[in-house]
């Protein structure tokens, strides 16, 4: 059995904790798309961590943590995160790396700075980890894959055929110093030799696994308003943030996802430029960025300040569809007791029409959001164990967001450890 774990809106809406918590009854966790620009925080008996690239099951000791083949994989990164976890009393995790697991190569870090500091105001906030330049390289078809690491001969002819190029790009682009071919070889033959306790047919492995009746867990990063199809476009990431990638992310049929958790969270925030149609500033939202997330909302890759707004259920509920939510985990919940009344944005008012279906970014530029406000409980309700045990307040407000979102609310998020979760 499969199931996904991903993101209704623009990412940071609590996955981690999620796949941390259903890892537990998973034997399979497998990151699927993007790479070390995802952050996902997880607080357990270890401590606190802020992963990267690992998947999230990385905790357990009887699951195992897949890199899939559609994974931004940065191998120093990887080795780096496994020794940090190790160097804090995790026992060791069992890791494999897909052999189709593209490498995320240094210079595609160096042009995803250079092109930033190239677009100065107009640039788009990446968080620098070369997630762009490494997907265009991939469907460019000059990416390397894991497995061509152990061949040296190709390996040497590729860098040397694929640096002609960069280098122009380098030199007459951006003005910066070209890369030596030998040089670049020799730190693949550094990152082969870090990668290959790890590697493996891991489609294979998960159909195996599959037909032994195993569990499964794919995690997303990011959410659907960052998909590049489906988002906003362009100020999205580069690989798709939907379920359905995480079969091809994976290498596993469509139809063995048999369950898609999607999370949504009680107010919106969102890092990097973009419309953002529920957005709130000044010191509205300041507050809510202060009390968010777990210790505010400040990027878990970045340390940037996010972006704060309230809960956009035009936005939630086409997330959810594109995702095909079978069910949704509502978090962070509990950072809202401190407001008297709580505005949900309902619709979008463009050009004087209001519409409650999330409209392609030209249209979104144009939105004006229409606030429906449902009144606040006033109190804590962390610790809560329960549904029936929150504030009537605070079950209306959930209500009021399944019935907007149409998909059912089966888990209530209300801190961020492990325990904090109320299932209903
Ligand atoms: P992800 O990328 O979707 O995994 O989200 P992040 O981990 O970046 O952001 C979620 C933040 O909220 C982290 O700091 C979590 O520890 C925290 N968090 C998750 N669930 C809850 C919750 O229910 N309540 C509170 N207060 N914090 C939460």
């Amino acid at each position: 059995m499969v199931r996904a774990i991903v993101g209704a809106n623009w990412g940071d809406e609590g996955k981690g904790k999620i796949t941390d918590m259903l890892g537990e009854t998973s034997d399979i966790i497998v990151r699927f798309q993007g790479g070390s620009n995802a952050g996902h925080t997880i607080i357990n008996k270890y401590g606190k961590f802020a992963l990267h690239l690992l998947p999230s099951g990385v905790f357990y000791d009887h699951t195992t943590s897949i890199i899939g083949n559609g994974v931004a994989l940065n191998i120093p990164y990887l080795c780096k995160e496994i020794q940090s976890l190790v160097d804090r009393g995790v026992p060791k995790p069992k890791i494999l790396v897909s052999d189709r697991a593209q490498i995320m190569m240094p210079y595609h870090i160096l042009f995803d700075e250079y092109e930033e500091e190239r677009l100065g105001k107009k640039s788009f906030g990446s968080t620098k980890s070369g997630i762009a330049p490494f997907y265009s390289d991939k469907y460019a078809k000059i990416g390397f894959q894991v497995s061509e690491l152990f061949d040296e001969e190709l390996l040497k002819e590729k860098v040397e055929r694929v640096l002609e190029q960069k280098n122009i790009l380098l030199e007459h682009m951006y003005h910066k110093p070209a890369i030596d071919p030998a040089e670049l070889y020799k730190t693949l033959l550094e990152y082969r030799d870090m990668v290959a306790p790890y590697v493996a047919d891991t489609a294979l492995f998960i159909h195996e696994a599959l037909k032994e009746g195993k569990t499964v867990l794919l995690e997303g990063q990011l959410g659907t308003l960052k998909d590049p199809d489906f988002g906003i476009y362009p100020m999205v990431t580069s690989s798709s943030t939907l379920a359905a990638y995480g079969a091809i992310g994976a290498g596993i049929p469509p139809y063995e996802i048999k369950d898609i958790i999607c999370v949504v969270k009680a107010y919106s925030s969102a890092v990097g430029a973009g419309e953002f149609v529920s957005e709130i500033f000044g010191d509205e939202a300041d507050e809510l960025r202060r009390r968010g997330g777990d210790g505010g909302e400040f990027g878990a890759t970045t340390g940037r300040p996010r972006r704060m707004g309230w809960f956009d259920a035009v936005a939630s509920r086409y997330g959810c569809r594109m995702q095909g939510a079978t069910e949704v985990a509502l978090t962070v919940l509990d950072v809202l007791g401190y407001l008297d009344e709580l505005p949900v944005c309902v619709g979008y008012e463009i050009d004087g029409k209001v519409t409650k279906d999330f409209p392609v970014t030209a249209q979104l530029a144009k939105a004006k959001p229409v606030y429906e406000k449902l009144p606040g409980w006033k109190c804590d309700i962390r610790g809560i164990r329960t549904y029936e045990e929150l504030p009537e307040n605070c079950r209306k407000y959930i209500e009021f967001i399944e019935k907007e979102i149409g998909v059912r609310i089966s888990m209530v998020s209300n801190g961020p450890k492990r325990e904090d979760i109320i299932y209903r």
